[in-house]
Parts: C-alpha cells; sequence; structure tokens
C-alpha cells in the first residue's frame, strides 16, 4: 500500500448545509468565498486555502463512483425513536430537521454502483444526519448493504463520518455495533472483501466496530478517528496528547490503518485496491 504524505491536517468545520443549495460557500478556514460549482470542480478543497469541506453523502458518492452507475439501494427506513427521547429537544423533532435539511431518512445512503468499472457496493455516512450517528437504522442499512454484498460477491465499500453510536437511542445503538459485526463476519466467511475509508469524523462506536475491521482501511487526509475526542481523553486522564493524536497521520504511524490519501486522491487509490483484489496484472 503505498504511503502518501499528510503534510498538515486541513480538515475545517464549515457551517452545515442546510435546505436549498447556496451558490457560494464560505470557507471555515480563511474566509474565502468559493463559487459553489468551482468547489465541486475541486472536490471541495478551498482553492486558496487547500481547507477540505465536510461532504454530504451524495457529494461523497458523485466523487467517488464512475457517472450514472450508482443505484440506491437504501431501505426505506425511519427511526421511530424507541425511547421517546428529549434531551435538549425531542428526538422525534431532531429526527425530522434532519430528514428535511439532509433529503436522507437516516445518516447513511447504500448503494451499488462502478469504481473504475468494478462493482461495488457502498454504505456513505452523513455527518450532517445528526453527526452521523449509528442508531437501528443506520444499523440495519450498513448489515443489509453488506449482506447485497455477500450476495452479488463485489466488495463493500464503507465511507465513515460517524461521531459513533446514537445516544438518542441509547443501548439500542449500541446493540448496532454487534448486528454491523456479525454481518462483517458474513462477509468474511463468503470471501467478500471490505474496504473503508475513515473520514473526518471516525469515532466512537462507529470506530469501535464495522470501521475497524475492514479488509484494507484507508484515510482521508486530516480524517480524525479515534474513540473518545482527544478533549475528553485530555480532561479525563489529565495529560497532554501528543501532537497530531487520532490524526490520520498518527493512525497510519500506529498501524491503524492501511494508507493516509488526500481527498483527490482517493477515488484512484481505491481503483488500484480493488483492481488487486480482482487480480487485475498492473504494469511497470
Ligand atoms: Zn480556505
Amino acid at each position: 500500500m503505498p504511503i502518501r504524505k499528510d503534510s498538515k491536517d486541513r480538515y475545517v468545520e464549515v457551517e452545515l448545509r442546510r435546505g436549498e443549495e447556496p451558490l457560494w460557500m464560505r470557507c471555515g478556514a480563511c474566509g474565502e468565498l468559493v463559487f459553489r460549482r468551482r468547489l465541486r470542480e475541486n472536490n471541495y478543497i478551498c482553492p486558496r486555502c487547500g481547507a477540505y469541506f465536510f461532504l454530504t453523502a451524495q457529494e461523497r458518492i458523485a466523487a467517488l463512483v464512475d457517472p450514472d452507475t450508482f443505484q440506491d439501494l437504501t431501505l426505506p427506513l425511519e427511526s421511530d425513536d424507541p425511547l421517546k427521547f428529549s434531551d435538549r429537544k425531542p428526538y422525534a423533532d431532531r429526527l425530522r430537521e434532519a430528514r428535511e435539511s439532509t433529503g436522507l431518512s437516516d445518516a447513511v445512503m447504500v448503494g451499488k454502483g462502478k469504481i473504475g468499472d468494478h462493482e461495488v457496493i457502498l454504505a456513505v455516512m452523513d455527518f450532517r444526519f445528526i453527526g452521523g450517528s449509528m442508531g437501528v437504522v443506520v444499523g440495519e442499512q450498513l448489515a443489509h448493504a453488506m449482506d447485497v454484498a455477500v450476495e452479488a460477491r463485489v466488495p463493500f465499500v464503507l465511507v465513515v463520518a460517524s461521531g459513533g453510536a446514537r445516544v438518542q437511542e441509547g443501548v439500542l445503538s449500541l446493540l448496532q455495533m454487534a448486528k454491523t459485526v456479525a454481518a462483517r463476519g458474513r462477509l468474511a466467511r463468503a470471501g467478500v472483501p471490505y474496504i473503508a475509508v475513515l473520514t473526518y469524523p471516525s469515532t466512537g462506536g462507529v470506530m469501535a466496530s464495522i470501521a475497524s475491521l475492514a479488509d484494507v482501511t484507508l484515510a482521508e487526509q486530516g480524517a480524525l478517528i479515534g474513540f473518545a475526542g482527544p478533549r475528553v481523553i485530555q480532561q479525563t486522564t489529565g495529560e497532554k496528547l501528543p501532537p497530531g493524536f487520532q490524526r490520520a497521520r498518527y493512525a497510519l504511524e500506529h498501524g491503524l490503518v492501511d494508507g493516509v490519501v488526500p481527498r483527490e486522491g482517493l477515488r484512484e487509490e481505491l481503483m488500484q485496491v480493488l483492481d488487486v483484489l480482482a487480480g487485475v496484472p498492473h504494469g511497470g
């Protein structure tokens, strides 16, 4: 696996987009106003300072999959708020707002498509939807995606953008860790490869289960990878953390991921990994 330089962590948090697509977007790192189309053509990387914008699931799919090959296989499921949970606002309201602002039924999209002519089953998480958290619906969609991959005998690709388990569904969301890991076991027994792409953020119960069990694990440059976030660890242990802690490069140096790839090289890298898995000979 080629190792690429991860020059610096360049992810920035930008205002999460809601509703109508704005024509212009402001870079959270340098303040530059960038024409949306220009940003899309540049892989949602700020042309001025190189900062990465968050990608929606739809944008991520468009960036990775061969044009016109994606077919949505997301199951028509919505969370029914099993605990009738409420914190600062009722969970039911959060769900409704997230559905309206993202156009998604929950925090993941599942589908099939081609990457460099290789058929894959994809699951792509969306951080806009309650932090990409995994509740019952996300767990079910992920297990569904893996079962479809087993049936079709094509590689499974998971793009992670998740803060972890969904607290609003309590222990039911923790159960999704076991459910997704069991589905991953079915992939393994069928000999179907699983590639994970960790983006910002890949943390909590998702990282502690399905996201850390791939055959090949790539991290997008600047990704945050860990269980609890650095601030929580620092407060709990009372110790200062090393520079770059939990960043993609750190995860690579400590053996958690196989490669750190800049966003503009991710599709190409996936194509190469899929070539290798399919036994396509490489010249040179
Ligand atoms: Zn910028």
